[in-house]
């Protein structure tokens, strides 16, 4: 069935009760155009009248009341701003005040005295007595068998709305209307019916129904939990497609060798053993970059766990089969380090990598062009200046991409760009991603994940430190110093002004260098407005031990490598993000020695930096860090995250649902897998619905 012949596509102004003037308030309060959209206005919460208190059975802490009684007393009072109607409502145990400041000749012309009425709205007392302001009231009615007096929805309404009649309450006489032109044939099942059964679920009908009405909260809650399943199911069955259409349809370069390069800088060359979750990660894009299709691939791994030099295996890999590659980091400096130790990790076997960056000279970079263009350059790293229209590659089948949230969409769509066949496309997470994020976000993406740090890393211990400290802190670095190793001290980046930033570094390297006075001790300092070259020296001093100190701002932040840094000080840590300050700590303990991490805040932190500032304080592990910055912050603001449509889910939260998720992904693909044309009877609902769905889905290049 498709929608057009549904009842649930028919305009708005065409229910019972709306017309065409209602209908534009709903429009454009409410985006509501159609049946259908009123359909997914959910209530956010239920009158149940079935539930009655007797007056003098009122508890003094109760927060809604719902009463029934005769209402006298009906008068006004009060001058000019005390003006007011009040009422007296007597059931047989006792009586409340209601008592209304708005609205008030309406109001008192449309309630009639000695009448019995329903009343409900939030308790409050005044003078002892108590009294409602503002009540909800209606003419009572004894409980027939009439539905909506059970159990009745309150929906979100808006200040305009509510002036046109449409409040809360009102809008369930709409859906009210709505529901007595639906059948169980306008709400179709999506689901696979084993599905339901395995797990219990209520059928699609059913769960709208009950979700506008239900008989209980039993019930409301088991249709709540129908339709979060089914908007993560949809949205993993649709993320599936996606990927495996990709894999069907894009054509992408074959890598079907393991060469001479790889092979001997695998058996010559590696400084180190691989971990084994290393060498399944290679094993992963190996497979896959064999395949004809174009591999598009999102590496996780925490901070440290050597995500290089599976991009650099990777990038010989491509030469071996005669294609060109790159490595696109975020900043200069990152891609200065990169391009030295891919240079040096190289140089044994006398290959050689490019640079290019918004600092190349005008000279150098148009025989860098030239050598790209022919073919002559093998392996480029650079920044996005690589992405720019006049940069054409010879051959392009590899691209690595550091520090993914740095880069948009956009900018890894203009990679493809590059060839006739899109590259396979590496890109590499700065920290890792909360687990139901990246099942989100990028669940349209192949996925591998380095969940091992390389062996004899010695734990970074993290301590919290106020300004009083502060002293102790430098004597602490003192030590270390004299002991050989290095120090960061950061500051942080203030948004709002970039003079306010370099004013605050400026004064706290003025300081540091108070404690450590030149010549006896030497700084370097680093921030974003200094020229490259300058900012190139004071990192090399630093790189080379020249300098013990290193003064910066963030931007020292992703992936710079100095492994006899032993000590990371981060000033007014309640400013930075969650992961912000673990991609700052995964600066230190990438040597031999025991390294610190000391947070330094004011002695006024909200609740909530100094939950961030425990995380770090009791664990290392990026993968629970993200999870913690998941809950603190929610969805759309974690670091590295892309903005996507499908973390717009209306009733499921991948916070408070993680496991309906996990069974959504799982059912998923063990649909798509038994089945991806999904021709069984059994997926014949999921695969009309998605039918249905046209423009969302591609369908028609699967089926
Ligand atoms: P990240 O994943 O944060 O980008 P890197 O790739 O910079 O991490 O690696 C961090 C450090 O660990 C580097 O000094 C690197 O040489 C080293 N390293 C990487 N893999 C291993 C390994 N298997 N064994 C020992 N050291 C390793
Ligand atoms: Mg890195």
């Amino acid at each position: 069935m498709s929608v057009q012949n549904n009842i649930l596509s028919s305009p708005i102004e065409y229910l019972k009760g709306v017309g065409p003037l209602r209908a534009d308030w709903l429009k454009k309060e409410l985006n509501i155009f159609t049946f259908n959209d009123l359909l997914h206005l959910f209530p956010y919460r239920h009158i149940d009248k079935s539930t009655i208190t007797a007056i003098n059975n009122i508890e003094t802490n109760a927060e809604y009341i719902q009463v029934v009684g005769k209402l006298t007393n009906l008068q006004i009072i009060g001058e000019r701003k005390g003006k007011r109607l009040t009422a007296t409502l007597k059931d047989e145990t006792g009586s409340i005040e209601l008592v209304w400041f708005q609205g008030i000749s309406w109001i008192q012309k449309i309630l009639t005295e000695g009448s019995i009425y329903l009343v409900f709205g939030k308790l409050s007392y005044f003078n002892n007595t108590p009294q409602i302001i503002h009540a909800e009231i209606e003419l009572y009615v004894p409980l027939q068998n009439n539905e909506r007096k059970y159990f009745e929805p309150v929906y979100p309404s808006t200040e305009k709305l509510k002036a046109k009649g449409l409040n809360g309450r009102q809008i369930a006489k709409l859906t009210f209307a709505l529901w007595q032109q639906i059948t169980i044939e306008s709400i179709p099942e999506n689901i696979p019916e084993n599905i339901l059964t395995e797990l219990n679920l209520l059928n699609r009908y059913k769960a709208y129904k009950s979700i506008h009405y239900p008989a209980n909260k039993i019930e409301y809650n088991q249709a709540l939990n129908r339709l979060k399943f089914e908007e993560f199911f949809i949205a993993q069955v649709r993320l599936n497609l996606v990927k495996i259409q990709r894999h069907q349809c894009s054509k992408g370069v074959i890598f079907e060798k393991v060469g001479a390069l790889f092979n001997n800088f695998y058996s010559n060359h590696l400084p180190f053993e691989l971990t084994n979750a290393q060498k399944n990660v290679l094993k992963q894009i190996r497979q896959d970059a064999a395949k004809g299709h174009q591999m598009n691939r999102l590496l996780q791994g925490d901070v440290g766990s050597g995500k290089t030099i599976v991009a650099l295996l990777s990038m010989l890999l491509a030469a071996d089969n005669g294609y060109q590659s790159c490595l696109m980091a975020p900043t200069e400096i990152l891609a200065m380090q990169h391009y030295n130790s891919l240079n040096s990790l190289l140089q044994p076997m006398n290959i050689s990598v490019s640079l290019l960056t918004g600092s190349t000279k005008a000279k150098e970079r148009k025989a860098i062009l030239t050598d790209l263009q022919e073919g002559k350059i093998k392996f480029i790293v650079g920044t996005h200046a690589l992405i720019e229209e006049n940069v054409q590659f010879n051959n392009l089948g590899f691209a690595v991409v550091d520090e993914q949230h740095r880069f948009g969409v956009a900018q890894r769509a203009a990679l493809w760009k590059k060839s006739v066949i899109p590259p396979h496309i590496l890109v590499m997470t700065a920290t890792p991603i909360p687990r139901t994020l990246a099942m989100t976000a990028y669940g349209d993406l192949d996925y591998s994940i380095i969940d091992e740090l390389p062996k004899g890393r010695q734990a970074i211990t993290t301590v919290h430190r106020n300004e009083m400290q502060r002293m102790k802190v430098m004597e602490f670095i003192r030590d270390e110093v004299t002991k050989g190793r290095q120090a960061y001290i950061i500051y942080p980046l203030i948004e709002e002004s970039e003079k306010l930033s370099y004013e605050d570094l400026m004064q706290g390297y003025q300081e540091t260098k108070s404690y450590f006075p030149e010549p006896k001790y030497s700084i370097s300092v680093l921030h974003g407005k200094m020229p490259i070259a300058q900012k190139e020296t004071n990192m090399q001093r630093f790189v080379e031990g020249t300098t013990q100190i290193m003064v910066s701002t963030t931007v020292i932040e992703v992936g710079v490598n100095v492994p006899n840094a032993t000590v990371m000080v981060i000033e007014s840590a309640e400013k930075f993000g969650l992961s912000q300050l673990h991609q700052l700590r995964g600066r230190v303990g990438r040597g031999s020695e025991k390294s610190f991490c000391i947070l330094l805040t004011g002695n006024k932190v909200s609740t909530e930096a100094l939950e961030r500032i425990h995380t770090m304080c009791t664990t290392s592990n990026g993968f629970i860090i993200a999870e913690k910055d998941l809950e603190l912050r929610g969805p759309g603001d974690v670091d590295g995250v892309r903005q996507s449509g499908a973390l717009n889910f209306k009733l499921a939260s991948i916070v408070n649902d993680r496991e309906l998720l996990e069974k959504a992904k799982q059912m998923a693909e063990k649909v798509l897998t038994d089945d991806v044309e999904l021709k069984l009877a059994n997926n014949l609902p999921l695969k009309n619905y998605l039918n249905q769905q046209k423009g969302k889905t591609n369908w028609s290049k699967i089926s």
